[in-house]
């Protein structure tokens, strides 16, 4: 009886572990993702997903410039449809881009097509917008499981996750995302924040604009280093160029 109690346990601690890795930016169960270069590293990267957004995505470009500051942007397709002209843009700031599917479904719960056809798709209007091909993929909501990994990487898609995050979607004032930021930066991170929002396009991201205006200077002031996700990986493997964005 004692034994069939631990075996469940066992079980259940398993299986909860097992749906934690799912969703977690640093679990590597499911296969290996990106999630930065070795702590303390200078170099860190900003990342921003769930746009192109109108007007957040614009103000962002903006602050970036003012700061001489380029990010990695994780769009989606559907709004790329919607404002093609700011997916352009960002491209002709210098940032990077990368693919954050068409339509922003947890991807755990998707069938093998559906999950193919939403980064087939996300990729296409990626490459008609920007005229980019990028190999950078983020699952919206950080999910994702084998199955996900391996359509990806068969689409040539590299998932990239984070090990920061500003707590942005909670809708609280700047200095709350600039708090969250600050308390888990380590140096070699990749930072989440997000210009848009899945939900809705139009979404208000007024908040980590300011939040992203105050933290490049204070990063600077601490030694950090801004990169962009495909440089970041670039320097990760010394002398090894990664074909990781190339004109489409
Ligand atoms: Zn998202």
């Amino acid at each position: 009886m004692l034994a069939n109690v631990i075996a469940a346990t066992g079980v259940a601690a398993a299986a909860c572990a097992a749906g934690y890795q799912t969703m977690s930016p640093t679990g590597q169960w499911y296969g290996q993702t990106f999630v930065g270069v070795p702590r303390g590293t200078p170099q860190i990267a900003l990342t921003y997903d769930d746009g192109p957004n109108d007007p957040h995505t614009l103000r962002l470009l903006e602050v970036l410039n003012k700061h001489n500051v380029h990010a990695t942007f994780f769009l989606i397709g559907k709004y790329l449809e919607i404002r093609p002209d700011l997916a352009r843009a960002v491209v002709n700031a210098g940032h990077a881009i990368g693919n954050h599917s068409f339509s922003h479904p947890n991807l755990i719960f998707a069938s093998a097509s559906r999950t193919r056809e939403e980064l087939d798709r996300c990729s296409q209007i990626l490459r008609d917008t920007s005229g980019m091909e990028s190999s950078l993929f983020r699952p919206p909501f950080g999910g994702r499981h084998p199955g996900t990994l391996k359509i990806a990487r068969s689409l040539g898609l590299k998932p990239i996750m984070w090990r920061v995050t500003g707590y942005d979607w909670r809708q609280k004032p700047s200095q709350y995302i600039e708090h969250k930021i600050r308390a888990q930066l380590r140096g070699g991170d990749v930072i989440l924040l997000h210009d848009g929002s899945h939900l809705v396009f139009g979404a208000d991201r007024a908040q980590t604009v300011i939040a992203t205006d105050h933290l490049i200077p204070w990063c600077k002031t601490q030694g950090f280093e801004f990169v962009t996700i495909p440089e970041m990986i670039e320097r990760a493997i010394p002398g090894k160029q990664l074909p990781v964005l190339s004109r489409a």
